[in-house]
């Protein structure tokens, strides 16, 4: 059973719900099903123990971080193999990629909280003193595609501040949370200054959100349940960062080294598609169009589909049967308007379960739902563009702006072209690569404000500027 983690203990609900693996069905656990009730108390635990943890010492603070780092590196194999049977991403990623970069999270806020400083500055003989002062309880709220990594992103900086947290994790993988909690309780993390709440996003997360003791909202997820939150915050003008969906373009010219857009292009399949920055939309010059579709799918056929637990799979199931209903009915529709099947098209019959065939469709409409929509799954789309000026207003034309990637030989072009996109991160010939100093974020529907460095603690704090007279306080 897994309950929830409010003011150091264990707290159980009346109700509990099922947690269930997309690997094979089977049932992994019981969940508690929390409500008002609970994240009230769990805010109410926050609220407690923020006065004595926002005292504490950026020294102090520091090395209890690091002290949670060294307990998930301790841990890493069980909460590798724990994440994988809740998401089905793959083992082999966890363990060597997403494990270790949880622990990463915790020791790179540490560290950066530690030289955190502004210059003082004087105006007129007045010094001016800039502070980033801890806020207050923060609700955290995240999706079950990357569980672990994404909730610490948030926990950490959090933390480091001064603020106290309550997370509240996705209910189709809720397990790696419990794990942490214990974690930061063996990492001398003090009472209620961490707090987990499980359950259903509309029952326990609607009232974490609106509570009027939340001081930050960071939340991961859907534009419709990031717009639902927004409201909430309204209510009590919580400031809030909203990291969302995305339809990202992968934009491939005559002058790329096509090996390199292949093997960017096929990357698109991690995590069988369910990654909120993948370049799901691939635009390539129309006189390379038919090289680059047969390279491709010579190395997409190679991929290698099955249980995420095995070192050799490639693409695992997708997360739940919800996910690949509305995947397939995604690749349906399309196929229905006139689109075609160059690989994939529907589930894996030969595996069953939740596994749906790498998927990549071309003659698609550019208003159509199909290059519009963000499907989550392994489903890319093809289509052609003959001058830059074009690539650039087909990779802009969606209400996302999450992320792009160009393939280009030519360092002007990338200039070139990177300035004209709408797009929080773009990678020039390369993808995925993720500095935690580094602005975080998207722009349109993709969301609201930046994470990562500084702007984490510009998020995480209240900033203060202190100006004090040149002369004592008798002096006058
Ligand atoms: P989701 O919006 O359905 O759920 C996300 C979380 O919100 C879950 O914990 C859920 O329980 C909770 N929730 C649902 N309704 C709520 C409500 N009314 N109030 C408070 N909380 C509520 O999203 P999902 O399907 O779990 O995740 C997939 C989405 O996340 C995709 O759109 C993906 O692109 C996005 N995502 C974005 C990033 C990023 O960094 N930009 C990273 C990963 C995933």
């Amino acid at each position: 059973m897994i309950e929830h983690w409010i003011g150091g203990e264990r707290v159980g609900s009346a109700e509990t719900f099922t947690d269930i693996s997309p690997i094979d069905g089977r049932v992994l656990t019981e969940v508690a099903r929390g409500g008002a009730t609970e994240a009230s108390q769990a805010v109410e635990a926050a609220k407690k123990a923020f006065p004595a943890w926002a005292r504490t010492s950026k020294v102090e603070r520091a090395e209890i971080l690091h002290a949670i780092a060294d307990g998930v590196e301790k841990r890493l194999e069980e909460l590798a193999i724990t994440e994988t049977e809740d998401n089905g991403a793959l083992l082999r990623s966890h363990r060597r990629g997403v494990m270790p970069r949880v622990a990463h999270n915790f020791r790179f806020f540490a560290d950066w909280l530690v030289q955190l400083e502004h210059k003082d500055f004087d105006t007129r003989g007045h010094t001016n003193h800039v502070s980033w002062d801890p806020a207050g309880p923060c609700a955290l709220i995240t999706p079950w595609n990357a569980p672990l990594m994404l909730a610490t992103w948030k926990i950490a900086p959090a933390l480091a501040a001064g603020n106290t947290v309550v997370l509240k994790p996705a209910e189709w993988s809720p397990r790696t949370a419990s794990i942490l909690a214990d974690i930061t309780a063996e990492a001398g993390l003090p009472d209620g200054v961490f707090n987990v709440v499980q359950g259903y996003g509309a029952e326990v997360g609607g009232p974490l959100v609106a509570h009027p003791d939340v001081r930050r909202i960071s939340f991961t997820g859907s534009v419709p349940t990031a717009q639902r939150i927004a409201a909430a915050a309204a209510a009590n003008l919580t400031p809030l960062s909203l990291e969302l969906g995305g339809k990202s373009p992968l934009l491939i010219f005559t002058d790329a080294d096509l090996d390199l857009a292949v093997d960017l292009a096929v990357e698109q399949y991690d995590n069988a598609g369910q990654v909120c920055l993948a370049a799901t939309r691939i635009l390539v010059q129309q006189e390379i169009a038919d090289e680059f579709t047969a390279r491709f799918v010579a190395k997409a056929s190679a991929l290698r589909q099955g249980d995420p637990r095995d070192e050799a799979t490639d693409i695992g199931p997708n997360v739940h049967e919800h996910q690949l209903a509305k995947i397939d009915g995604y690749v349906k529709r399309a196929l229905a308007q006139g689109a075609r099947a160059v690989i994939g098209g529907g589930p894996n019959e030969d595996l069953g379960g939740l596994y749906y065939r790498p998927t990549l469709l071309t003659d698609v409409a550019q208003d159509s739902e199909i290059v519009q929509d963000e499907v989550f799954g392994p489903v890319l789309t093809l289509q052609t563009f003959t001058t830059e000026g074009e690539a650039v207003a087909l990779a802009n034309d969606t209400k996302y702006g999450l992320a792009a990637t160009l393939a280009t030989g030519s360092k002007e072009r990338a200039d070139r072209v990177s300035k004209q996109l709408v797009a929080g991160t773009v990678w020039v010939n390369c993808f995925f690569v993720r500095d935690l100093q580094a602005p975080f974020g998207g722009s349109r529907q993709s969301g609201i404000g930046r994470e990562g460095g500084n702007w984490s603690f510009d998020f995480y704090c209240d900033l203060k500027n202190t100006v004090t007279a040149p002369k004592g306080w008798n002096d006058r």
